[in-house]
């Protein structure tokens, strides 16, 4: 059975479904990493399941070690590595992820990768990173890291069902207090469940992006000239997007051709 090389530090239930993780390497040094970078976890399938988990598809072989991708939410400087995991129930591993508790162990893969970031677009570049759901979790680690220090400005819009998924928010709204060329936009599109009401945006992010906030917030209208747009998360919202973001001139970047669109699908 693979070892199992890390174990968990901390754990923050954000929402009924949705969990912030910490993971430590349990005695080897954490790869270097580039912000906005996945890494795979892992737990056997010998391993309990949470009590709100529904059936699984399939049985699995107990010494099976179950692997997806996670996006890194912490900054590539900590000695800790961080994830926002939304609860899959009739799922194969979040179910399993869901049922750690403190000091328990989990697998992580040595090698992180993906394209994914900002580490090939130019400082002077406007950044507008757009999410669903655990989707923030690349932009949590690139604003941890040195997004903030780059001369262009950076937008987060992150979209969820309630206001209680929008993980991360007060830090977001942190940051926008804080940093001069941050800007948070938070929408959700329940509205009608908040037990305390709810002033901000209701629409999907395709009618936010059509509309004129981005020249409230921005002071300008984003162009494929002067800004590279991030998206992550439900591939809804981004194929929604990618066909909006087409019409006005952005091209998606893939290994072979640069454009401004970058996107990782969840
Ligand atoms: C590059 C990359 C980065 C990722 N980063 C994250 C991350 O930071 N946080 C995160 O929560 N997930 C992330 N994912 C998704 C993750 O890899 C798993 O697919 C997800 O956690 C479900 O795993 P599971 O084994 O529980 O479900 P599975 O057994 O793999 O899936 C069961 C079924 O649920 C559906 N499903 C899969 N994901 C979801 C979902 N999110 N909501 C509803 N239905 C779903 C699938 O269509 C599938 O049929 C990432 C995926 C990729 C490719």
């Amino acid at each position: 059975m693979a070892e199992l090389n890390c174990f968990v530090t901390q754990i923050l239930q954000v929402s009924p479904i949705m969990k912030i993780i910490r993971i430590k390497p349990d005695g080897w040094e954490l790869p270097e990493y580039k912000a906005g970078q996945f890494v795979a976890l892992g737990l056997h399938a010998s391993a309990s399941r949470c009590a709100d988990a529904t059936d699984e598809p399939r049985k699995l072989a107990p010494t099976k070690l179950i692997k997806r991708a996670y996006s890194i939410a912490s900054s590539s400087t900590q000695n800790f590595v961080e994830f926002y995991i939304t609860l899959v129930h009739s799922g194969a591993l979040t179910p399993r992820i869901f049922d750690l508790k403190l000091g328990d162990k989990i697998w992580m893969g040595k090698k992180a990768t993906g394209m994914f970031t900002l580490s090939e677009i130019d400082d002077n570049q406007n950044v507008v990173l757009i999410a669903t759901g655990t989707g923030v979790a690349p932009y949590m680690s690139m604003l941890r890291s040195n997004a903030l220090q780059r001369k262009g400005k950076i937008m987060v819009i992150h979209g969820a069902a309630n206001s209680w998924d929008l993980g991360y928010s007060s830090e977001l709204n942190l940051l926008e207090s804080m940093a001069p060329n941050f800007i948070y936009h938070p929408t959700i599109t329940e509205p009608d469940k908040e037990p305390s009401g709810w002033t901000g945006d209701t629409r999907f992010i395709e009618a936010i992006w059509k509309d004129t906030v981005l020249e409230d917030k921005l002071g300008f209208r984003p162009t494929a000239e002067d800004t590279h747009i991030f998206l992550c998360g439900n591939p809804i919202m981004i194929d929604g997007m990618k066909e909006i973001l087409d019409t006005e001139g952005f091209t998606v970047h893939t290994k072979r051709q640069e454009g401004q669109i970058h996107i990782e699908e969840f």
